[in-house]
């Protein structure tokens, strides 16, 4: 069971250094207790006392890294039931399916088209991480031979899904380096799947028939000195599977169950008889509670959605999103092309850029760091004044990309222009539109 910031506090040097970053030890065993700081901060904690804090500040959920590169990726790790407790820290990672008899030509087509499916939000690349490749004939070469291809040629981590070990350890063989997620052990074969994990070092996916089997396999893989587990109720029911991922999170949250504290892997593939109910099953996955999601395909308009109720779902709620401070090129602009500016809110940034796109008027839009306030909250709040943004457009670049002096700031902000016009001698403030529904208009009857 998890310690209290007290009983934290009582193993601590208690000499409040401060080197840990708060200013005395009872503050470093709150944060400890809560999560929020890593053991390691303290330099000082002996190493009696780093025993028991470390298995009592461990995770309630284990965090497992899968796969290598850019598309390697953390599940787990997770601390709370509900999100505006606190966050949800690591999105779950959206994989689909690849059959080992799959024909060399078709794999590289499929890999192709999944491998463009990404897509620039926020200043983040939103892409899925994982191809999941099942074992189709219990032919070794096969699956090697796919794995291999998989790890080799694309980005995408694996999850390696055979209940055969000589197939299993083909598999390894061909892609360890890129960090698999070994799929799974089971009642019949859990001895040799754990001793592979165990001695490639790999995750391992756990599969029961039932949450009281998936605590005694789980135990006995930890028992084996195991610690990347991934776990598998087993259900393929939708209402039967959606109450294993609460139980889980459940227990290992509120219970201190450390048998089911790690992530879930989930089967919407196995769901559903077509993708678009697979997508509705995998949003619900998204946010109850699943740690990675299979899904029999991926396609543009089921992966886009799943990207984004993902990226929403995972962020801070406590924190707005932004976007990253800089000149936003619109629609390929020219030096003679109009220049807007705004705040790095992101639904400012996606509502002014989505209606300057509409406009067809190519644009620089300027975006400024305004710690995630929208026009009138900054402007309130003196992020978004008029000596401020004049300075932010001086030291932005702009000037030098175009051959005009004028800029448009958001109606909300008219009253900004007078401090921006002594900031920027030369320079003409035109106020835009209050409603970015305007945008298109405006621009279109002010810039010829
Ligand atoms: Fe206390 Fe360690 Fe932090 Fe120093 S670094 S204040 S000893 S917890």
């Amino acid at each position: 069971m998890a310690l209290t910031g007290i009983q934290i506090f009582k193993l601590l040097p208690k000499t409040n250094c401060g080197e840990c970053g708060v200013p005395t030890c009872l503050a470093f065993a709150m944060n400890l207790a809560a999560g929020k700081v890593e053991l390691a901060s303290c330099p000082y904690v002996s190493d009696e006392a780093k025993g028991q804090l470390a298995e009592a500040s461990a995770p309630p959920i284990r965090p497992v890294a899968i796969g290598a590169g850019v598309r390697a990726f953390k599940t787990g790790g997770e601390t709370v039931m509900f999100r505006h407790e606190k966050t949800f820290y690591n999105p779950p990672g959206l994989a689909a399916i690849i059959s080992s008899d799959m024909d060399s030509d078709v794999l590289d087509k499929k890999l192709k088209e999944w491998n463009a499916l990404q897509y620039e939000r926020v200043g983040l690349t939103l892409r899925p991480e994982l191809v999941a490749l099942k074992d189709a004939n219990g032919d070794m070469t096969s699956f090697a031979t796919a794995a291999k291809k998989i790890a080799e040629e694309s980005e995408f981590g694996l999850v390696l899904m055979t209940d055969k070990i000589d197939v299993m350890k083909a598999g390894v063989e061909a892609c360890a380096f890129k960090r698999p997620l070994l799929y799974a052990a089971t009642k019949v074969n859990v001895d040799d799947m754990g001793a592979l994990a165990k001695e490639s070092a790999l995750p391992l996916a756990v599969k029961a028939d039932s949450i009281d089997d998936l605590i005694g396999l789980s135990d006995k893989l930890t028992g084996m000195g195991l610690k990347d587990l991934v776990l598998d109720s087993g259900s393929r029911e939708i209402k039967q599977a959606f109450q294993d991922q609460i139980a889980i999170r459940r227990a290992a949250l509120k219970a201190g169950n450390r048998s089911l504290g790690f992530p879930t892997i989930t089967f919407p593939c196995e769901m559903a008889g077509n993708l678009d109910m697979e997508t509705v099953i995998a949003a619900m996955f998204i946010a109850k509670y699943a740690g990675i999601i299979v899904l029999s395909d991926f396609k543009g308009e089921n992966i886009f959605p799943l990207l984004l109720e993902r990226l929403n779902i995972f962020t801070d709620p406590q924190r707005p999103m932004t976007v990253t401070q800089g000149i936003y090129e619109i629609g390929a602009p020219d030096a003679n092309s109009p220049v807007l500016v705004t705040t790095n809110f992101s639904l400012t940034y996606f509502i002014v850029s989505g209606e300057i796109e509409g406009s067809r008027v190519p644009s620089w839009l300027l975006i400024m760091d305004t710690e995630g306030l929208s026009v009138m909250t900054a402007w309130a709040a003196g992020k978004f004044a008029g000596d401020v943004v004049g300075a932010f457009v001086k030291k932005c670049g702009i000037a030098d990309k175009i051959n005009h002096r004028k800029i448009i700031i958001p109606g909300y902000a008219a009253s900004i222009r007078g401090d921006m016009e002594e900031e920027l001698p030369g320079w003409e403030i035109l106020i835009g539109p209050r409603d970015a529904s305007l945008i298109p208009k405006y621009l279109k009857d002010n810039w010829k």
